[in-house]
């Protein structure tokens, strides 16, 4: 039987951050984890092969007719994708690779096998290296599996989750795209950039549900001007491979629609299916999901759980700040995560980015508010890189002027988005970031009018009166 102080089951982003964190602290770290490959979904079949080609497929779109305005005349553009598809897998070698010298530099015990809960105290390794350890604390971080959608026959080729998406060989004549959630709109946006026509079908009436409406329903336009198709409030009764090869796709009161190629993307599920938590004496609550109090502990002590398992958005960085703070409450330390404080990313083009509260929510919980905005038509930077559409909006509490949700629809607003996220945590004011220099010209400066907008004092923007 081994033995270490705390060991850690699963090494995406939430297991591995925890497990270094727990390392950094004094422990002795092991971690568990089914794949050779470290860093979980998020870094071999999930954010960065999806960033990797949002990128790539955007250089062949711009290559491919939007250069002509710079005055930069392109001929005869070919899409290599194999080439593009060896890219994202060599950036994903190369991030796994980093992942496995962190282990090593924090002397952390790797063990490759399934981890499951035999008793309160002891983890069996089920796989190429079976192992039984026991460790005083116990942290769950294995992370989340595609919903699956009853009716549809996922065969993992034509009919396949973000997995296959990542890594078709050629590109669909016609995609048709399950739900229009990030996972969808992001891969919707790469095969259609390479070419393909896309068809998302969304159950709701309007698409990313959980954003800002109005954000949503701007951004949903400029992705229609941009070739994607939406069919809302169509919910998809049933999906399945023909005789021809081909797709069909079946929703509630309309015709079928046909296609080569189907992607399944309704949310994910907490993946904790033979982790031993019966067994343990481990509480699941509402939806599958591992009950915690606010220091990560499940209802079985010395046993804790992070990241998609537990309640809260199923984001790496959510879970990262999660395994950071299990480790820390695990020493005795400070043990906090703020969550009104955690953005949303939505890697499109334009980027989708948001922190705090909706207007929606605002209403709905009745706190009274001011709304500033401010459009990147008016700002010279994006002016200048020829992205224009979308805005920042501020919403601050109409007597207090804390900021109470950021929500940018733009270019990078994923990165433009940190400054918000400082703001919120620091329990800024509107007024504070309208007093704060931001250099000139940047994509920032609309932050910073967003925030004077609240005010209606805006200056390269008529406010309204
Ligand atoms: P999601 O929850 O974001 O969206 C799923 C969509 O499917 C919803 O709009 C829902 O209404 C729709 N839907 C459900 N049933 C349907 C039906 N029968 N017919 C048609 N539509 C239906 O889920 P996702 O896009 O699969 O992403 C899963 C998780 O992964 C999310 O929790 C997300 O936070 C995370 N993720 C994050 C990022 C990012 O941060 N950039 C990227 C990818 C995934």
């Amino acid at each position: 039987m081994k033995q270490h102080d705390v060991v850690v089951v699963g090494g995406g982003p939430g297991g591995y951050v925890a497990a270094i964190r727990a390392a950094q602290l004094g422990f002795n770290v092991a971690c568990v984890e089914l794949e050779s490959a470290l860093g979980g979904t998020c870094l071999r079949v999930g954010c960065i092969p999806s960033k990797a080609m949002l990128e790539s497929s955007e250089m062949y779109r711009l290559a491919t007719g939007h250069l002509a305005a710079h005055g930069v005349k392109v001929d005869g553009v070919q899409l290599d994708l194999e080439t593009m598809l060896k890219r994202k897998d060599g950036i994903v070698t190369a991030l796994t690779k980093g992942i496995d010298g962190l282990f090593r530099a924090n002397k952390i015990t790797r063990y490759l096998g399934r981890g499951k809960l035999s008793s309160k105290t002891t983890i069996v390794v089920e796989g190429p290296e079976p192992a039984e350890i026991t460790a005083k604390h116990i942290i769950l971080a294995t992370g989340s599996i595609s919903a699956p959608l009853p009716g549809v026959q996922v065969d993992g080729d034509k009919i396949g989750t973000s997995t296959e998406a990542l890594s078709y060989t050629a590109v669909p004549k016609h995609l048709v795209v399950i739900g229009a959630g990030y996972i969808g709109l992001e891969l919707g946006c790469v095969w259609s950039r390479l070419g393909a026509k896309v068809t998302v079908l969304e159950y709701l009436p309007r698409i990313l549900p959980g954003m800002d409406a109005e954000m949503a329903a701007d951004a949903q336009k400029i992705f229609t001007k941009q070739g994607l198709e939406f069919r809302l409030g169509s919910r998809v009764t049933s999906a399945r491979v023909q005789a021809d090869g081909q797709c069909l796709v079946e929703c509630e009161g309309q015709p079928p629609t046909t296609c080569d190629r189907v992607l399944l993307a309704v949310g994910r599920l907490p993946n904790t299916q033979g982790l031993g938590l019966a067994e343990a004496g481990v509480d699941v609550g509402k939806g599958g999901r591992i009950v915690v109090d606010a220091q990560f502990r499940t209802t079985q002590p010395g046993i804790y759980a992070i990241g998609d398992v537990i309640q809260g958005p199923m984001l790496a960085h959510k879970a990262e700040e999660e395994g950071v703070a299990c480790a820390d409450g695990i020493a005795g330390k400070y043990c906090h995560v703020n969550y009104d404080a955690i953005p949303g990313v939505c890697y499109t083009d334009p980027e989708i980015a948001s922190v705090g509260k909706t207007e929606e929510q605002l209403k709905e919980a009745g706190i009274p508010y001011r709304k500033g905005v401010f459009p990147f038509l008016a700002n010279a930077r994006a002016k200048a890189i020829a992205s224009t559409d979308g805005r920042v909006k501020i919403l601050a509490h109409a007597q207090t002027d804390r900021i109470l949700g950021v929500h940018i629809l733009g270019p990078r607003a994923g990165d433009l988005i940190a400054e918000a996220v400082a703001a919120i945590e620091f329990g800024a004011t509107a007024e504070d970031i309208a007093r704060t220099s931001h250099a000139h010209p940047t994509l920032a400066e609309c932050i910073k009018e967003a925030a004077l907008s609240v005010d209606g004092r805006a200056i390269h923007m008529a406010n309204a009166k």
